[in-house]
This record gives structure tokens, C-alpha cells and sequence, in this order.
């Protein structure tokens, strides 16, 4: 790769120097984050909040959060596929919850996140006694407790009433009114080469597009993220049987909340609204293809190949979804499909974990966010800030910096 960026952010021959007091920055400091999906808006709130002198220019070739961050169902909770708590899942979540009440000001009086609690369904009997486990193992952490049904066809569940459900675009937006409102600049443009910005002089570039990373020329397949194209639906909430069993009553029905999971998601959103996931297709996925979400109004459908493609994933999700629990959203309407590209990083023995380290002199990077970008974009996105800062890669856990780069 070519020579790095002006190296030195806050003290150029300090190597060490960890969570380096805001003080210490220049006011000539000038931070480039390539993508304004959860990730970059997390890193670029951080850096104003440590250093409120520093210079940040967000670029994103299509605006504020139109990757796959525009289209995320909005789940933000601690458990992973297993029903068992992720990778520091507790500690993100409470310090997303923390950012999300830091920006909710910056919101225009909406309401873009809620407590809803999350119920994850049990495959059998054994899941049950396997959350039983769970429960215990974490009784001093997170509140779980088990339900158990009485029908063999749905088991039981494993709940937690600390989940949130959020509204993405209204979050998005406020975190971007957030960062203007303490001076980043938002940039419309498509960068295709980090040697594009080093005539702007920047202290360090920060490298946030998601899985279209490889649309920068020098980051092609550089990451060892696989790419997939992803679909989610949305329903509409008046339909009567948007219902689902109560978490402490099973014999009672309730409207959709808490959020249910299981090989799939239903998430209920303000305004009646349910979001469904999510659908994943096979198919090859360019970098380019995975800059920009896509949005389908069902009723107002075009008519294209595309869209019907779109409106077929939609229904797959839906009826996919449906088997959650006997007899949800039998007979709700598709209103919405929408397809975004995730960045899913390798395997580790804690999971699939975000990658997050530095890349060359002032270059940085937080990717392969997977199915957990609201989880960890805060988490990662506030230590991020103070590598960058500090220049100090350790400032960053440990587990996240272990990647392979080609
Ligand atoms: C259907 C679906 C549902 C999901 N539901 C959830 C959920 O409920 N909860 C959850 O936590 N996660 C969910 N996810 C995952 C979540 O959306 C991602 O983890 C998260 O959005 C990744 O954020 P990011 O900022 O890394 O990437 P992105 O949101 O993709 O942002 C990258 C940005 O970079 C820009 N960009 C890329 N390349 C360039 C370039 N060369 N020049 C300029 N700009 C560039 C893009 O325009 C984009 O805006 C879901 C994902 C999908 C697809």
C-alpha cells in the first residue's frame, strides 16, 4: 500500500500513549470517515465528544445511512442465534443505550427507540433446559428468564426484557443532526481510492463502508468479509393475528412486543408497523452493488425483474416469519420489502466478531459489522476514537484486531 496518512494525530512520536486527554489535540486535526452507516456515525460522534477541536469530514457516495444500516430491522439486544449472551453483548448494549439517549435531543421530539423486550423461541425441550443454563450462568448480568409452553410444537422461549427495538432512518438521521450540530461536515461523494483524499492533508482516515469496502481501489478483497444480500419485509400492523403469546402468561396473546426470534425476526416499530427478517440469497454480490440499500413499496411495485424479485423475497420473509408462533401474521398484508448487503466477518472462538484495527500509517478501519451493527457500533466506534487519537491500536480489544489481511 502507499505511504499512509499524516501520522501523528495528537503526538507523533508517543507510541503508547492510551486514551490521550482531549486537551492534547491540535486544533489543525483532521479525521476522514469513509461511510455514514451506524459505524462511521458512531466513530465520528466519539471523536467530536474526546476532541471537540477535531476536524471531521464524513464522506458517503449516497448520503446519511443508505447502506445496509438504512435498512436494519432495528433488534437491539445481547443474544446471539443460540439464545446465549454475545461477545461483551451486555456492555454494547447498554452503551448503545447510552448513545441513543445521548443523540435522542438531537431527534426533533421523535421517538426513534423503545424497550420492548425480546422472546427467543426454543427449538425443543433440550433448548430449554440448555437456556435454564443460560439464565443461571448470567443471572448477574442480564435479566433472562425461561418460559415454558405446555404444546411440544413450540417449547418455550428464552426472554429478556432488556431488548430495544429502534426505528433505523429516524436513528441514523438524529445521530447525523448530532454530529453536524458539533461540526462534522457531511460529504456526498463516492471515494474510490484512499490515495483520492491524501491531497486533503487529513491527520488520519477512518474506513467505515461496510461491505462496499472493496469500492475503494487499494481495500479490494483486502478483508476477509463474505458479502450477503439480504431481505426484510415489512407488514402492516393492523392485521389481526399480529399477535403473540404473552412472555410470563402463555395462555394470553399480545400484539407484537416484546421482539420474537428465532430462525427469524419480528420486531414491532412505531405505528403498528412489524419488520420482518430476514431472507438471504446465494447469489454473488459485487462490493458496488452493496453501497446503497433498496426499498420496495409493494402496492406501487414496478413492474421490473428486480422488483419482483424483491416482492417474492418479501413474501418468503413473511411466510418464514410466520412460523414463529401458530397463527402470526397469517393473514397480515406485505407493505414493504427491503434488501441490504452484510459484511459477515470470519468465525472466532467468541463468535463472528466486527474487525477493528489500523490499516497503515493513520488508517484505521471498523467493518464487518455482520447482523449486529446496532450492537456494537457504539462499543467499537467509542474505543475506535480513542486509537485514532492516541494512535494506540491497543486502546482496541484485543479480539477484533486478530484479522487476517490480504
Ligand atoms: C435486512 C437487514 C436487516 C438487519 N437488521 C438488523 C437489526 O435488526 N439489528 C442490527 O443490529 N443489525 C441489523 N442488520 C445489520 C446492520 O444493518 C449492519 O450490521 C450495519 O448496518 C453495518 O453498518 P456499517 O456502518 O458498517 O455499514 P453500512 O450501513 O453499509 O454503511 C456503509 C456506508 O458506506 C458508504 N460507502 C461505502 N463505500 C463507499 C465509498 N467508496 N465511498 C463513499 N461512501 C461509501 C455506503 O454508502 C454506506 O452508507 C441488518 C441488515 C440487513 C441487511
Amino acid at each position: 500500500m502507499a505511504a499512509g496518512f499524516r501520522c501523528g494525530f495528537v503526538q507523533p512520536r508517543r507510541r503508547t500513549c492510551s486514551m490521550v486527554p482531549a486537551a492534547k489535540a491540535t486544533s489543525s486535526s483532521r479525521v476522514a470517515i469513509i461511510g455514514a452507516g451506524f459505524a462511521g456515525l458512531g466513530v465520528c460522534w466519539n471523536l467530536l465528544k474526546l476532541v471537540p477541536s477535531v476536524e471531521v469530514d464524513v464522506y458517503d457516495a449516497h448520503g446519511v445511512g443508505s447502506g445496509a444500516s438504512a435498512v436494519a430491522a432495528g433488534l437491539l439486544h445481547p443474544l446471539n442465534t443460540r439464545g446465549n449472551v454475545t461477545w461483551r453483548g451486555v456492555d454494547a448494549m447498554n452503551e448503545t443505550l447510552g448513545l441513543l439517549r445521548e443523540v435522542e435531543v438531537w431527534g426533533q421530539g421523535e421517538v426513534f427507540y423503545r424497550q420492548t423486550g425480546v422472546l427467543k423461541r426454543a427449538k425443543d425441550a433440550k433448548d430449554i433446559e440448555r437456556f435454564e443454563r443460560i439464565r443461571r450462568e448470567r443471572e448477574n448480568e442480564l435479566e433472562l428468564r425461561v418460559v415454558r409452553s405446555s404444546t411440544q410444537s413450540l417449547p418455550g422461549f428464552i426472554y429478556t426484557p432488556s431488548a430495544y427495538a429502534v426505528d433505523s432512518p429516524r436513528y441514523l438521521e438524529s445521530l447525523r443532526a448530532a454530529c453536524e450540530g458539533r461540526g462534522a461536515r457531511f460529504r456526498r461523494e463516492l471515494v474510490r481510492s484512499l490515495k483520492s483524499l491524501r491531497r486533503e492533508d487529513y491527520s488520519a482516515v477512518v474506513i467505515c463502508a461496510g461491505a462496499a469496502v472493496g469500492t475503494i481501489a487499494e481495500l479490494e478483497g483486502k478483508f476477509p468479509l463474505r458479502l450477503s444480500e439480504t431481505f426484510g419485509a415489512e407488514v402492516d400492523g393492523a392485521a389481526p393475528n399480529l399477535h403473540m403469546v404473552h412472555p410470563e402468561d402463555h395462555s394470553q396473546l399480545l400484539p407484537v412486543d416484546p421482539s420474537l426470534l428465532g430462525q427469524c425476526y419480528v420486531v414491532g416499530q412505531p405505528g403498528g408497523r412489524a419488520v420482518l427478517g430476514a431472507l438471504h440469497s446465494n447469489e454473488p454480490v459485487a462490493a458496488e452493488d452493496a453501497i446503497a440499500g433498496r426499498h420496495l413499496e409493494v402496492s406501487r411495485g414496478s413492474g421490473l425483474e428486480e422488483d419482483s424479485r424483491m416482492e417474492e423475497m418479501g413474501r418468503g420473509v413473511v411466510g418464514k416469519a410466520a412460523g414463529l408462533f401458530p397463527g402470526l401474521l397469517s393473514s397480515a398484508g406485505l407493505d414493504r420489502v427491503h434488501c441490504g448487503v452484510r459484511a459477515l466477518p470470519p468465525k472466532s472462538e467468541e463468535g463472528r466478531l466486527p474487525i477493528c484495527g489500523k490499516l497503515g500509517d493513520g488508517e484505521w478501519y471498523l467493518l464487518g459489522l455482520g447482523a449486529r451493527g446496532l450492537l456494537y457500533h457504539q462499543y467499537l466506534g467509542s474505543r475506535l476514537a480513542r486509537a485514532v487519537i492516541s494512535g494506540d491500536e491497543t486502546a482496541l480489544p484485543e479480539v477484533t484486531r486478530r484479522c487476517e489481511k490480504k
